[in-house]
């Protein structure tokens, strides 16, 4: 299959085929921190992350979750529908942790009834500022209805995923989601992985995310592989 690099992210690259309507991603052996001022080579990371990815937007589908995914090509690429990005990262929050606790100085652990759902606007440059729901209608990143579905489908995201981590007695504190335009309407893309969701763990309390990165309190492969584990447990 012939294929030509088209975007190259922090931690995947993303690539054109033949197929007009398709991608490959490449999960990168590679983590990323403070915005990508932090760097670091980490062997086996985007094989995990990829596997992981694979198994939860499977797990979507099944549960009547549209995603991006069509097949895994191999053990670090996915093959993906192409859809026009939605440039906005939506972050859902269900107990206090991360940017969260420290902008509103509240202790990390406490439960968010009902859960919290933020944006930001995609941009390296800019950081990624937080935007609001009025901010994204005006400028024209999406309309009400499209806001109101992306809503829905975080929330319901977040039922289906918070009781597959708890079968695996982890906690799914926080995480992002990106969702781009397809002829079906608006549907889930990116990853789902430990890069981007917070997991604790219901007894120790242990991170098993990349904040064992950021603070470097654990090996990231070590950690990630057992979150696969414990994910392939259930199934
Ligand atoms: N997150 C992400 N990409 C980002 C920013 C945040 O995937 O560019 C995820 C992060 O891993 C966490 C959640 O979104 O699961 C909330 O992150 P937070 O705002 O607390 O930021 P952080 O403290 O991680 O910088």
């Amino acid at each position: 299959m012939n294929k030509r690099l088209i975007y190259s992210g922090k931690a995947k690259d993303v690539f054109e085929t033949d197929n007009d309507n398709e991608l490959i991603l490449f999960y990168k052996d590679q983590a990323t921190a403070l915005n990508g001022i932090r760097k670091e080579h980490i062997t086996g990371k985007g094989n995990l992350n990829c596997k992981i990815s694979s198994l939860i937007f499977h797990y979507l589908m099944r549960n009547g979750i549209e995603t991006h995914l069509i097949n895994d090509l191999s053990d670090n690429e996915q093959l993906v529908k192409r859809t026009k990005l939605i440039p906005i990262e939506v972050v859902l929050r269900n107990t206090i942790a991360g940017s969260f606790a420290r902008k509103f100085a509240l202790d990390e652990g406490k439960k968010l009834d009902p859960p919290v759902i933020e944006y930001y606007f995609k941009s390296d440059e800019l950081n990624d500022p937080a935007i609001n729901e009025s901010q994204i209608e005006s400028i024209g990143i999406a309309n009400e209805s499209e806001l109101q579905e992306i809503k829905k489908q975080t929330l319901a995201i977040n039922k289906l995923l918070v009781e597959l981590f708890n079968q695996d007695k982890l906690d799914l504190v926080d995480f992002k989601l990106e969702f781009g335009h397809f002829e079906t309407g608006i549907i889930l893309i990116d990853e789902f992985s430990p890069d981007n969701c917070r997991l604790w763990d219901q007894t120790s309390h242990q991170s098993f995310d990349k904040d064992v990165f950021r603070k470097n309190e654990a090996d990231l492969v070590t950690t990630y592989k057992k979150v696969l584990d414990r994910l392939e447990g259930v199934r």
